[in-house]
């Protein structure tokens, strides 16, 4: 794989075009050479391994597989460390594992992990006791502090950003094909787990019917290689350009250009204007690529999307994360879900009950309701159900550690509670037990 120069002396295509929620870099000679340096680093992620993730979520798109896509909302820099990173992983893997065996269908895993470090803000200012600063863009970019020194764009951060990636991509490569995410560990990753937690407690007895599983199959002479290792693929959002155009290089093998700073990248939805610079980039690379699609979405603007982003109608190129809220979902979904379906198009459908269900609670917190993810969730296979299209799967906001930042669940959450560990740089996330009982309910709606 090289490093990508100019194309004809005048930069990528989409460096020309309008990008909403850019940084203002303040010194752009630092910007440059910073830039530079990151375009001589070695790729991430090998492009045959995203063309691996394209063709599993071309199963998904036939019907054939589920997508489970989490992480945190905002990854930080003082979050990579091994505690953390395990404990998400391992949320992921019980979910997964629930989904698999409970559900019975093979589920692709992609964590928003290792590169999702960049955030897109509703407001560029933030004000507080009448103080006002730039707001915090991610760690990419400034700092999460609230002073005006630490809001300042630091180019510096991008660098960061790349090793921080790295690290943590290192250290999952590790415990998935080193035997951490071997099946017969199922039982370690609930080890540590709230004994009395009733996820945790229902976890357990799935996990001693794969044990009974696996002893037989052992019995009977199978011990197959898939069990040993776990596919896990790395994605985030390509929000900041000049990053990801920094890690956009030439395949060899292809002379494809891919972002070789995740395997799958998303463009959201306050980026993913048709004429712009970010649905342009995606266009160019050959990543699997998702697109957030919020409750005003209009049939025209999916059906461009797809021209756009999967000229040749190929299953698992594209994935539509639909975010509509959990009042919503079932109004706006069904129109978008018929129309593309009868363009012929075969896209991915996953659901992120997440983004369109966030409120300020009493006590001042944004949080998330439980009640409402399950609700949105549920919205989106009745659409799907009623279509009779394939609900492709669930992205959702996510951590290992025992947050309190959503409210509700079977280990319950309440407003008064928030306080207690409110640890989120940006959006809420589930934390393990809400994140397992989701993995069931989801698995029982899968099933039925
Ligand atoms: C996100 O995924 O964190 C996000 C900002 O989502 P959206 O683009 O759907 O608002
Ligand atoms: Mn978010």
């Amino acid at each position: 794989m090289t490093v990508t120069t100019e194309t004809n002396g005048t930069g990528h295509s989409w460096q020309s075009l309008p990008a909403a929620q850019q940084p203002e870099w303040p010194d752009q000679e630092a910007l440059r050479k910073t830039l530079a340096d990151l375009a001589s680093y070695p790729p991430l992620v090998f492009a045959g391994e995203c063309d691996q993730l394209r063709a599993r979520l071309g199963a998904v798109a036939r019907g054939e597989a589920f997508l489970l896509q989490g992480g945190d909302c905002a990854e930080a820099f003082d979050g990579v460390s091994a505690e953390q990173i395990r404990n998400k992983l391992k949320t992921l893997l019980q979910m997964a594992a629930v989904l698999t065996y409970a559900a019975s269908v093979p589920v692709v895993k992609v964590g928003r992990i290792a590169g999702q470090y960049s955030k897109p803000r509703s407001k560029s200012t933030e004000t507080r006791d009448g103080v006002t600063l730039p707001v915090y863009r991610g760690d990419s970019v400034n700092g999460f502090e609230f002073t005006p020194e630490s809001r300042i764009p630091d180019p510096e951060r991008l660098k960061r950003m790349y090793n921080a990636s790295a690290a943590t991509l290192n250290l999952v490569r590790a415990f998935t094909t080193g035997g951490y995410a071997d099946l017969r560990q199922v039982h370690a990753w609930n080890q540590d787990f709230v004994r009395n937690s009733p996820s945790g407690q229902r976890y357990e007895k799935l996990a001693r019917e794969i044990d009974n599983a696996l002893a037989f199959m052992n019995a009977c002479g199978v011990a197959p290689e898939e069990f040993r290792t776990v596919e896990f693929y790395s994605s985030h959002e390509a929000l900041i350009l000049d990053y990801e155009t920094a890690l956009t290089r030439t395949d060899s093998r292809t002379g494809d250009l891919y972002d070789v700073s995740g395997h799958m990248v998303w463009i959201g939805e306050r980026t993913r204007q048709l004429d712009h610079a970010h649905i342009e980039f995606a266009s160019k690379v050959r990543n699997p690529i998702g697109v957030k699609l919020g409750p005003t979405t209009t049939v025209d603007e999916a059906l461009t999307l797809i021209d756009r982003l999967d000229p040749d109608r190929e299953p698992g190129r594209l994935t539509f994360i639909t975010r509509m809220g959990a009042g919503k979902i079932r109004e706006h979904l069904p129109n978008l879900v018929e129309k593309v379906t009868a363009s012929g198009a075969q896209v991915v459908w996953i659901c992120d009950p997440m983004h369109g269900n966030t409120f300020e609670a009493s006590s001042g917190h944004k949080t998330r309701s439980f009640d409402d993810v399950l609700d949105e969730v549920k919205g989106f296979f009745e659409v799907h159900r009623g279509l009779g299209t394939h609900p492709g799967g669930i992205h959702v906001e996510l951590t290992g550690d025992d947050v309190t930042e959503c409210v509700g669940g079977g280990d319950e959450v309440l407003v008064d509670d928030l306080h207690q560990r409110y640890e989120t740089a940006c959006d809420p996330r589930l934390n393990r037990s809400q994140s397992l009982d989701l993995a069931f309910l989801v698995a029982e709606m899968y099933r039925s």
